[in-house]
C-alpha cells in the first residue's frame, strides 16, 4: 500500500515553535502585514515552550523559576496591553547566597564584607593581587580569576556556576553569560562596603511576575493571532530548502520564509545542512516544584547554593511573591545533557532534595503536599568559541535560504524572554519592511 500524499498548502511564513520567540514573531509580523498568513507549528500538545505553567493542588508553578526583568519599557507595555485586567506584580528582589551556614546578599562579589572576617580579608587581598595575565583571558574561568581574584572565584563563582552548567568553566567562552554576569571592579566592591551603601544589585534589582504564572505571557501572545494559526502536536519533520517547503506528519507547507526557534543543531538536521553537532553542548536542568503544608522562610525570593554537598544550585519561593500561605518552591539541579533521569532516579533525587532542604533549614517539619518535576534539556547552552563560530556560520547559511533561526536555542545563547521579543521584533521589521 502506498503512503497517502500529505495535503499541500502555503503560508507567507512558517514558524517552528510556539514559545515566546515563535509567538512573538507571529504577532510582530502580523502587526506589519495584517493579512499575512503565518502558520505556527508546535510539536508539543500545547504552546509555551519553556514559558509554561502548571496548576496543581492550589499551587502555581512554572517550568522553572521565571521572573521577568524588562529593560525596555515598550516591550513590557506591549505585552501588558494584551493582558487587560490581569495583575502583574513588580517586586524588589531579595536574592541570597547560602554560604557556610550564613546568608550573603547577591551578588557575592559586592557583598564579601558579609563573610566571616578571615574569609573577607582573603577575598579582598586576592582581589587586590589578582593575576593580570598576558593578553585577553582565554576562558570564562580565567576571566573570573583576572577580574575578581581567586578568593571570590573559588568560594562562589566557580563552584556555583559549575554546578549549574555541569562543565568546567575553563571550557566556556569569556562572554558565556553576556550581560547576565554581574560584573564589578575593585572600586565597586570597596564602595559597597561603605556604611549605608545598601545592597548592590546585579542585572535584576526588581522583577515582575504575573498572577497565573509565566504562561500568562504566552496567553497574551496568543490573544491576537487568528484561529487556526497555531497548530500544536504538529512537528516540522523536515525542510526542503530547494522546494521551500516544510513537511509535517499532516501536510507539506510551501513558504516564503521559515522562522524557527527549535534548537539550532536540530534545525540544521531537519533542513539537511551539514554541520558539526559536537560543538553544541549544553546542560539539562531538573526542576522540582514542591508544595508544602505551611509557610517557610519569608522575605526571600531565591537563594543560590554553591556548596557541592547540596544537590541543588538554586531554590526559589513562589509564595513570597504573592504572599500565599503555603511554601511553594522550585528547586533546580544541573546535570550534563542526556543524563538518564528514569522515574526511579527522579524519585531518589527528590528524596535527597527534601533531605537537603531540611539540612539547610528551609523546611522544619513541613509536610510535602504536592509535587511535580520537569526536565529542561537543553537548558543552559555552553557558549564556546567553537559554538559561536558554528552558530554564526549556520545561521547565515540558513538565512540565505530563507530560514531564520531565532530564540534562546535557535541562537544557541543565553537570553531572557525580553531578548526573544526584541530579536523577533527586529526580524519582523527586516522581513516585512
Ligand atoms: C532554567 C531557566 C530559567 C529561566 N528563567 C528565566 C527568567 O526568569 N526570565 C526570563 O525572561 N527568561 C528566563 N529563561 C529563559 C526563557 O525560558 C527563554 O528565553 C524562553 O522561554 C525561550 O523561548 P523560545 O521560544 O526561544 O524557546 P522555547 O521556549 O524552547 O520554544 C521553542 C519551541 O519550539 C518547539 N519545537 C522544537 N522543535 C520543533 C519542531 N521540529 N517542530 C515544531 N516545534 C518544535 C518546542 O517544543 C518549543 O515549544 C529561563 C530559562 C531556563 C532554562
Amino acid at each position: 500500500m502506498t503512503e497517502p500524499v500529505p495535503a499541500s498548502e502555503s503560508a507567507d511564513v512558517v514558524v517552528i515553535g510556539a514559545g515566546v520567540s515563535g509567538l512573538g514573531f507571529a504577532n510582530w509580523y502580523r502587526e506589519r502585514r495584517p493579512g499575512a498568513r503565518v502558520l505556527v507549528l508546535e510539536s508539543e500538545s500545547e504552546p509555551g515552550g519553556y514559558c509554561r505553567t502548571i496548576e496543581q493542588d492550589g499551587f502555581v508553578w512554572d517550568y522553572s523559576g521565571h521572573f521577568f526583568h524588562f529593560k525596555e519599557p515598550a516591550i513590557e507595555a506591549w505585552l501588558r496591553a494584551r493582558m487587560p485586567g490581569q495583575e502583574v506584580r513588580t517586586v524588589l528582589r531579595r536574592a541570597l547566597i547560602r554560604y557556610a551556614g550564613r546568608d550573603i546578599d547577591f551578588p557575592f562579589q559586592t557583598h564579601i564584607h558579609q563573610l566571616p572576617l578571615d574569609e573577607f580579608l582573603e577575598c579582598l587581598v586576592e582581589l587586590y593581587f589578582r593575576p593580570t595575565g598576558d593578553g585577553p583571558p582565554r576562558s570564562f574561568g580565567e576571566m573570573l580569576y583576572r577580574r575578581l581574584g581567586r578568593g571570590i572565584t573559588d568560594k562562589f563563582l566557580r563552584p556555583y556556576n559549575e554546578k549549574l552548567y555541569a562543565i568546567d568553566l575553563d571550557d566556556l567562552d569569556v562572554d558565556a553569560m553576556g550581560r547576565f554576569f554581574p560584573h564589578a571592579d575593585i572600586s565597586d566592591v570597596i564602595a559597597n562596603m561603605r556604611p549605608g551603601a545598601g545592597r548592590r544589585e546585579g542585572y535584576n534589582a526588581t522583577f515582575t511576575y504575573p498572577a497565573g504564572g509565566a504562561v500568562s505571557y504566552i496567553r497574551a501572545l496568543l490573544r491576537d493571532l487568528p484561529e487556526g494559526s497555531v497548530s500544536c502536536g504538529e512537528p516540522a519533520l523536515s525542510i526542503d530548502l530547494d522546494a521551500r517547503c516544510v513537511i509535517t506528519p499532516r501536510r507539506r507547507i510551501h513558504y516564503e520564509h521559515v522562522v524557527s526557534s527549535a534548537p539550532l543543531p536540530a534545525l540544521a538536521r531537519i533542513a539537511g545542512v551539514p554541520h558539526d553537532p559536537s560543538v553544541f553542548t549544553s546542560n539539562q536542568v531538573l526542576v522540582y516544584n514542591l508544595g508544602f503544608d505551611r509557610k517557610g522562610p519569608r522575605g526571600v525570593h531565591w537563594m543560590y547554593f554553591p556548596d557541592r554537598s547540596s544537590s541543588f544550585y538554586r531554590v526559589g519561593w513562589y509564595d513570597n511573591i504573592f504572599d500565599t500561605d503555603r511554601m511553594s518552591l522550585y528547586v533546580e539541579i544541573g546535570a550534563p545533557h542526556g543524563t538518564s533521569l528514569a522515574p526511579a532516579a527522579v524519585d531518589a533525587l527528590r528524596a535527597r532534595v527534601l533531605a537537603d532542604l531540611a539540612r539547610e533549614q528551609i523546611t522544619a517539619g513541613h509536610h510535602l503536599v504536592a509535587h511535580h518535576h520537569v526536565v529542561l534539556d537543553p537548558a543552559y547552552v555552553h557558549i564556546t568559541r567553537a559554538s559561536l563560530a558554528e552558530t554564526a556560520r549556520l545561521r547565515a547559511a540558513l538565512a540565505a535560504r530563507g530560514v531564520h533561526s531565532v530564540g534562546r536555542y535557535g541562537g544557541w545563547t543565553y537570553c531572557s524572554i525580553e531578548d526573544n521579543l526584541v530579536e523577533t521584533r527586529a526580524l519582523a521589521a527586516t522581513l516585512a519592511p
